[in-house]
């Protein structure tokens, strides 16, 4: 037997629906139930009638998966699955920036830890971030974490005024768009797509920006297109062979996707897998108040139709 194989015989045994994130590996995405972004993920799971989640993405995604699910157990199979751009911002900053902008709404990238998200106005993904912002009453808004995909939002939505926190995603940010332009020189006749947490530079060279949720239909809108740029992690591209294995796709960075590896959501092996579902590893719990909190951000948030 495959450890494929162990693992869809374990994860019946116990009821157990397993998700992966776009950006873990391949094998990992193709033992799944489900693949998508991580809120769309979290909202799969209640859809289902499984006791057990186990989450093939990073902490903050098991975070909201157990937010939305608090009944259900969630397992992390990797504990090591961080994320740069979560951590980049804690309670205590947050609480200082807020200090510093009291009358601002807090607007917070659901790529952040509950405890984060517990002290926010509303959350928001990438694909519904300019709805979110436009659809609040007030016009100033501190956006958090993440400074690339708040400056995108706020040229969508300039009558607001949009003041942006300063952390990142290393692994969008470390692309130039001298890396962007390189690729397009080398690749003719390609429709180039970047997810917002790209700079500002790389954005500019870009046909499409959207989620990788709103990538996956990208293909479909250009039906005479042969070749695709892709600037996002370079896990996104097996869901994109999957669906359109006639087109090719390029990773944006000029380099085979190798500084677009983001290095936590590919510490998740199978390995990992089978041994979660074995050992309750590594079981996500988060504390009543930081659940509450993040609940309400969170479900403000889905009371809001998306952009894409
Ligand atoms: Fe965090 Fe990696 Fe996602 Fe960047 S790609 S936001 S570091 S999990």
């Amino acid at each position: 037997m495959t450890i494929h194989e162990e693992i869809r015989e374990l994860a019946a045994e116990r009821n157990a629906v397993i998700l992966a994130h776009n950006y873990q590996w391949p094998e990992v995405q193709d033992v799944a139930d489900f693949t998508g972004d991580s809120l769309g993920l979290s909202l799969e799971a209640q859809k289902t009638a499984a006791d057990l989640i186990v989450f093939c993405g990073v902490h903050f995604m098991a975070e909201s998966a157990k937010v939305l699910n608090p009944e259900k157990t969630v397992l992390l199979p990797n504990i090591a699955a961080g994320c740069s751009l979560a951590d980049s911002i804690t309670a205590a900053s947050l609480l200082e920036w807020k200090e510093r902008y009291p009358e601002h709404t807090v607007v917070t990238y659901v790529n952040s830890t509950a405890e984060v998200k517990a002290l926010s106005d509303i959350c928001c993904t990438s694909a519904n971030a300019v709805s979110v912002v436009r659809s609040l009453p007030g016009d100033k808004i501190l956006f958090t974490p993440d400074r690339n995909l708040g400056r995108w939002v706020a040229e969508q939505v300039p009558e607001k005024d949009v003041v942006v926190y300063d952390g990142v995603c290393p692994i969008h940010d470390i692309m130039r768009g001298a890396d962007m332009r390189k690729t397009i020189d080398t690749t003719k006749d390609a429709i180039v797509v970047a997810h917002p947490e790209c700079r500002e530079d790389v954005l500019a060279l870009a046909d499409e920006i959207c989620s990788t949720t709103a990538m996956l239909g990208v293909p479909a809108k250009y039906p005479d297109a042969k070749t695709f740029i892709v600037a996002t992690e370079n896990g996104i591209i097996h869901q994109l062979k999957k669906r359109y294995p006639d087109r090719e796709f390029v990773i944006a960075d000029g380099c085979i996707g190798c500084r677009l590896h983001c290095p936590y959501m590919k510490v998740t092996t199978l390995a990992d897998v089978k041994s979660a579902l074995l050992n309750n590893e590594f079981a996500v719990d988060v504390p009543h108040d930081d659940l509450v909190g993040a609940r309400r951000a969170l479900e403000r948030m889905l009371a809001v139709p998306r952009d894409n």
